[in-house]
C-alpha cells in the first residue's frame, strides 16, 4: 500500500491546486517519443495524444501489414487503385510535391531499396551491386498515382515493384497533428520530441521574449556539447544525420539515408542537417533531402514552401547557419 502511494505521487506534482503529470514516453513511430505538456498535463489529454500517435502508426507504417501504406504496397502493380484515408492521401500529396522539388532527394519511393539493405533492422547487409541496379528502376515517385474520385481518396503504384516508404516525413507530419490537437485543447505550452524530431509549442512563458532554446546535437560526437543552439518562438526543429541509424563493415559506416541516384548510403559532405520551420512535416522532408543533396545543394521550388532555416554540419564538425 505504502509503495503503490509513493508511486503514484511520484508520478503526480501539485501546481496552483490541479494535478499536473510528468511528462510521458512511449516507443511509437519506430522511436522513443517523449511529450511534455507543462501544467496542462493531464492523463487524459496524455492518452490521447498517444492514442493518435498510434493511430498514424498504424495508418502509414511499412512494418505493419494491414497499414493502409502497406494494404497500397501490397497491390503495386494492380490495375486497381486503393481507398486511403484523406490523411493518408495528403501526407503522400505533400511527399511527391517534396520529392519533385528536390530532384528526389527526399523520395517516397524508396521502399525496394530500403529493405535490400535493411539498415536499422537485423538483416542489414550490404547488397551487390545487380540487386541494387534492379532495386534502382523500381523507385520513381511518378510511378505512385493519386486521385480523388467522388470524395474518396485513392493511390495506385503502377510500377509491380514499386514500394513506398513515408519514414522520412511521417514523424514531422505526426508532430503537426499533435501541436494541432493541442492548439485545440488550449494548452499553453509543450514540448513534442518524436525521437529527436521536435516540436516546441506555445509561448515559453509569460514574457514575450522568453524563446525555446533547442540544441542541435554535435553530429560528429553525439556526447558533446551541442554545435548550435536554436531559439525559436513555436515551431519545429529536425535533423537527419549520419550518426542515427547505421551499421558498420570492414570499418566503414553505412548509414540509413539512402540517395535514390547511387542506390546507396548518400556520400553526402554533411554529417547532419536541421530545419527549423512551423511544419514539421517541411522539416522532417527536407532534412533528409538537404542531407542527401549536401553543401552544395540548391532546390529553387524550395522557396515556395514555408519560410524555413537551415543548420547545416559538414564532417569536419563546421557549422552554417541559414
Ligand atoms: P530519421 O527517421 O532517422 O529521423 P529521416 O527523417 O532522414 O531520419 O528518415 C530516414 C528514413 O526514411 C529511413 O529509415 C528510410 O525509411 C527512409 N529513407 C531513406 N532514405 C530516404 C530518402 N532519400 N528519401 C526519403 N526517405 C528515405
Ligand atoms: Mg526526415
Amino acid at each position: 500500500m505504502k509503495k503503490v502511494f509513493l508511486i503514484i505521487f511520484s508520478l503526480l506534482l501539485v501546481s496552483c491546486g490541479k494535478t499536473v503529470m510528468e511528462p510521458q514516453t512511449q516507443y511509437v513511430l519506430g522511436t522513443v517519443c517523449t511529450v511534455n505538456l507543462f501544467e496542462d498535463g493531464s492523463e487524459e489529454l496524455y492518452q490521447d495524444i498517444f492514442e493518435a500517435l498510434n493511430a498514424i502508426d498504424n495508418k502509414f507504417s511499412v512494418n505493419k501489414e494491414y497499414s493502409e501504406i502497406s494494404k497500397v504496397n501490397q497491390n503495386a502493380g494492380s490495375v486497381n487503385a486503393v481507398n486511403v484515408s484523406q490523411e493518408v492521401f495528403e501526407v503522400m500529396t505533400v511527399a511527391k510535391k517534396i520529392a519533385r522539388a528536390t530532384e528526389n532527394s527526399f523520395n517516397p519511393a524508396l521502399g525496394t531499396l530500403i529493405k535490400l539493405w535493411g539498415i536499422g533492422t537485423d538483416s542489414a547487409r550490404i547488397p551487390s551491386d545487380d540487386e541494387i541496379e534492379e532495386a534502382l528502376k523500381h523507385c520513381d515517385p511518378d510511378s505512385i498515382i493519386l486521385s480523388e474520385v467522388d470524395g474518396s481518396f485513392k493511390i495506385q503504384i503502377l510500377d509491380a515493384k514499386t514500394q513506398i516508404d513515408l519514414g522520412a516525413i511521417v514523424k514531422g507530419y505526426a508532430a503537426d497533428c499533435i501541436a494541432e490537437l493541442l492548439e485545440k485543447r488550449n494548452v499553453k505550452k509543450a514540448i513534442i520530441d518524436l525521437g529527436g524530431n521536435i516540436y516546441v509549442f506555445g509561448n515559453k512563458s509569460e514574457n514575450p521574449d522568453d524563446m525555446w532554446r533547442v540544441g542541435i546535437r554535435n553530429p560528429i560526437d553525439p556526447d558533446a556539447q551541442p554545435v548550435e543552439i536554436v531559439s525559436l518562438k513555436s515551431g519545429s526543429v529536425v535533423t537527419s544525420g549520419n550518426y542515427e541509424r547505421f551499421f558498420e563493415k570492414d570499418g566503414k559506416r553505412y548509414h540509413h539515408i539512402l540517395d535514390s541516384r547511387t542506390g546507396r548510403p548518400a556520400e553526402t559532405d554533411l554529417a547532419s542537417v536541421s530545419v527549423i520551420s512551423d511544419k514539421s512535416i517541411d522539416c522532417d522532408a527536407l532534412a533528409t533531402a538537404f542531407f542527401v543533396a549536401g553543401k552544395s545543394g540548391v532546390f529553387e521550388d524550395i522557396l515556395d514552401l514555408r519560410e524555413i532555416k537551415t543548420v547545416f554540419v559538414d564532417l569536419s564538425g563546421k557549422t552554417v547557419v541559414k
